[in-house]
């Protein structure tokens, strides 16, 4: 079973929409599990402060690394992976979400406030993760992001499987355009080839228009397939 540890302050938000549809059945059929960790257990006085002002001075507040130190302690096994959600970190992307339904746990440490003390990163050797280069107020929203990813990656959990497989990213493109019933909607037909039958002709097409869209939508994407495409050929 695959499972994910949490660490927020917010507890009761999980497992949130991950209990909806199909992770929330793979949740009950156990292929996966979430173990909730209130990082606020941990605090060690009575009015259960958790955060502190930054030294050197500068606006907001920092979680304590004795609390969220505490709280790690109590809960992680060894060998376990440990991210903390960060601006700071390594761009999150498909094939990081590949990397992570090797791991037996992962564990997500959702910040708060203007962080953490980066002492803790260090002593706890916590990886850090970024779901890309913007601001949010606090990880959750974060982890959601690489859970809900990492989980319809999972055997088991999508009903098929094999859907994940012309998924955009998944070879480097970004996935061609799809249409559904009915075949003329606001005057608007689906695009011929599809209606053919021709399941060479719909292939190419596919792949036809999944490097447009790239090309179009994301130069970064298509230049790196170009590149390995070039590098294929030696
Ligand atoms: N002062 C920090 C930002 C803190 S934002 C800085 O400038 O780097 C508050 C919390 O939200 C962080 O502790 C982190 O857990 C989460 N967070 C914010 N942006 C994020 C992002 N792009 N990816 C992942 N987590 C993020």
């Amino acid at each position: 079973m695959w499972k994910a540890r949490v660490f927020t302050l917010y507890p009761e938000i999980f497992p949130g929409p991950l209990s909806k549809g199909l992770y929330g059945k793979a949740l009950q059929k156990k292929i996966w599990d979430l173990e909730v960790v209130d990082i606020r257990d941990s605090a060690e006085d009575k009015h259960k402060t958790v955060d502190d002002t930054p030294f050197g001075g500068g606006s907001g507040m920092l979680l304590k690394p004795n609390v969220l130190g505490k709280s790690l302690d109590s809960r992680l096994k060894k060998d376990e992976r440990v991210f903390y959600l960060s601006p700071k970190g390594k761009k999150f992307d498909q094939k990081f979400a590949k990397d992570l339904t090797k791991e037996k746990t992962i564990n997500l440490i959702c910040g708060h406030f203007e962080g953490i003390d980066a002492r803790i990163l260090s002593t706890r050797n916590i990886e850090e993760i970024s779901i890309g280069d913007y601001i949010l107020s606090g990880g959750e929203s974060a982890s959601f992001v690489v859970l809900d990813s990492v989980l319809r990656l999972l055997p088991g959990v999508l009903g098929n499987e094999k859907s994940k497989d012309d998924e955009s990213f998944e070879n480097g493109l970004l996935e061609y355009p799809q249409y559904t019933k009915p075949q003329i909607w606001e005057k608007k037909s689906v695009p011929e080839v599809l209606l053919s039958g021709d399941h060479a002709k719909i292939k190419d097409w596919r792949l036809s228009q999944s490097k447009d869209i790239t090309r179009r939508q994301r130069p970064d994407l298509w230049e790196k397939y170009l590149n390995n495409k070039k590098n294929e050929k030696y």
